[in-house]
């Protein structure tokens, strides 16, 4: 179909170059279980040379005008655009997610990040304040310098362009690390930036482990903020080291989302869409909802509908058409989501459908490909409702009183989101109102507004993206105070 690169290179002060090891790590097509691609394997003298590069085009970037900024992000916006059906293709191969969820959603939205920032930026504001003893004090916004991106496997460019599209619009300079899982289309980002004509050292983009590159990205003293998406453990060791410093910090963590369903819903959409709450990505969203709260009366219905529409899931090879579960994202994720489903039976869950590794046929026998899995019988405080498992696999619970499901709703370290099924819309704003959640959905799921703020409470993150929120963050205030008696 397309044909992606066997080796990709870092993207530092607008060249293509190996890192400085010349060491590289293979890169695995997860829905045939083999190496298709080298990815550099960069440390922290690449980084380095990244963050000089930064350094240097940060007094011009940082200066230009908003319009001409504007212009090349939008550029580079219909560039991503242009080639959809490529980058959807690499991102396939690359992650193992279906090609018409990439085609639909990951790259329509790296383009969409772009697009929105570069107009968001147009529109950004300061304010003033001048008070009765006449004097006046403005408060303008200045991009802090450099900014460190650093961004997880499961949406590769979507969460890769989310922080970066917002700190270059912001007139940061960046160095950016996708994760090493699934480097692809970062690199491609790369070939599109040189064909936008994007100034060398405006954005660099460096391959390679996490605790390698990902950590001397946050070490590194002119290297003033981190915007980082991925695990909380990682996140608690990014915060230990940067907060020390006094870098500014937003992470986007973990979570373990309630979907909590009560017997008045509208049962048919209701039913739709958690089939792909649950399972769109092979359940590798932040935003899923892993633990469905079922109200008693509506329970055997659900549970009988649900299961019997899970099972006729079509999970194959991610870039034929009528696949609807493609490959998890590698073996040893893979493994983890089995050992989370063999915890979850020595915890007494009865699995009413999936729980096992998919093997399909030649070539794809050696493909990380799990059923989907619902489980029942668990209580809410053990071990597999209370971790993120970040795959294929739900519990479902019923519930008798609105007090009970939201006591188990908070009852995790997690805040990330949640959703809420009910006609009743007075017990929906109460309930939105109590839970522990950054976001959270009524009769809906996944329904983005990029001006709305998004982040979780508790062990889900700190700050929150979208909007002016993240272009603040990219920025300081300065506030002047003018006395003109
Ligand atoms: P990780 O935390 O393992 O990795 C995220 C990124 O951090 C990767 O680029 C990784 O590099 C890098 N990294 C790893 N170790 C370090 C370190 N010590 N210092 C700096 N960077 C490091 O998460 P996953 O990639 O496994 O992603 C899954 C997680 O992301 C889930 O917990 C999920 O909930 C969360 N997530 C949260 C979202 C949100 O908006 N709240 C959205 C999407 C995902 P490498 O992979 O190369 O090791």
């Amino acid at each position: 179909m397309f044909q992606l690169p066997d080796k990709i290179l870092n993207y530092i002060n607008g060249q293509f170059v190996e890192s400085i090891s010349k060491n590289y790590i293979p890169n695995i097509n997860p829905s045939i279980g083999k190496e298709y691609s080298l990815t550099p394997d960069s440390d922290a003298n690449d980084v380095k040379m990244a963050t000089n590069a930064a350094l240097d085009a940060f007094p011009s970037w940082s200066t230009l005008s908003h319009q001409k900024r504007y212009e090349y992000l939008n550029k580079i916006a219909d560039l991503i655009e242009k080639k959809t059906d490529f980058l959807a293709y690499a991102e396939t191969v690359d992650n193992g997610k279906t090609f018409k969820l990439a085609k639909k959603v990951d790259i329509p939205r790296a383009s969409t990040n772009f697009r929105f920032y570069a107009t968001a930026i147009l529109h950004y504001y300061s304010q003033s304040y001048i008070n009765e003893n006449k004097s006046l004090n403005y408060t303008y916004k200045q991009p802090i310098g450099v900014a460190g991106c650093i961004s997880p496997w499961n949406l590769p460019l979507y969460l890769f362009t989310w922080k970066i599209a917002p700190a270059l619009a912001s007139g940061c300079t960046v160095v950016a690390k996708p994760s090493e899982i699934t480097p692809m289309t970062a690199y491609l980002l790369s070939e599109i930036c040189i064909e936008a004509g994007l100034p060398a050292g405006v954005l660099n983009i460096v391959h390679g482990d996490g605790y390698k590159v990902g950590q001397s990205i946050v070490e590194h003293p002119k290297i003033r903020a981190i915007s980082f998406t991925g695990g909380t453990k990682t996140g608690k060791s990014i915060a230990s080291i940067a907060a020390p410093m006094f870098k500014k910090l937003s992470l986007e963590l973990g979570g373990k989302n309630p979907n909590i369903i009560f017997a008045d819903c509208n049962y048919d959409k209701m039913l739709k869409t958690t089939i792909q709450s649950s399972f769109a990505n092979q359940g590798q969203i932040c935003l899923c909802g892993s633990r469905i709260f079922v109200q008693r009366k509506l329970y055997e219905q659900f549970k009988n509908d649900f299961v019997e529409k899970v099972k006729d899931l079509k999970t194959g090879p991610p870039l034929e058409d009528a696949t609807q579960i493609g490959a998890v994202v590698s073996e040893q994720h893979m493994n983890k989501i089995l050992s989370c489903i063999e915890l979850a039976k020595q915890e007494g869950g009865n699995i009413l459908c999936g729980g096992k590794r998919k093997i399909l046929s030649d070539p794809y026998q050696d493909g990380y490909y799990i059923e989907p899995t619902i489980i029942e019988g668990l209580d809410y405080k053990c071990r597999t409702n209370q971790e993120e498992i970040f795959g294929p696999v739900v519990t479902i619970t019923p519930f008798d009183a609105e007090e009970e499901v939201m006591m188990m709703a908070n009852a995790v370290e997690y805040g990330l989101s949640a959703t809420i099924w009910t006609e009743n819309l007075n017990r929906a704003h109460k309930i939105a109102h109590q839970l522990e959640n950054g976001i959270i959905w009524i009769n809906t799921w996944l329904n983005r507004d990029l001006r709305t703020p998004f982040g979780g409470m508790k062990s889900s993150g700190v700050g929150r993206e979208g909007g002016f929120k993240i272009l603040d963050f990219f920025n300081e205030d300065k506030n002047v105070c003018v006395d003109f008696t």
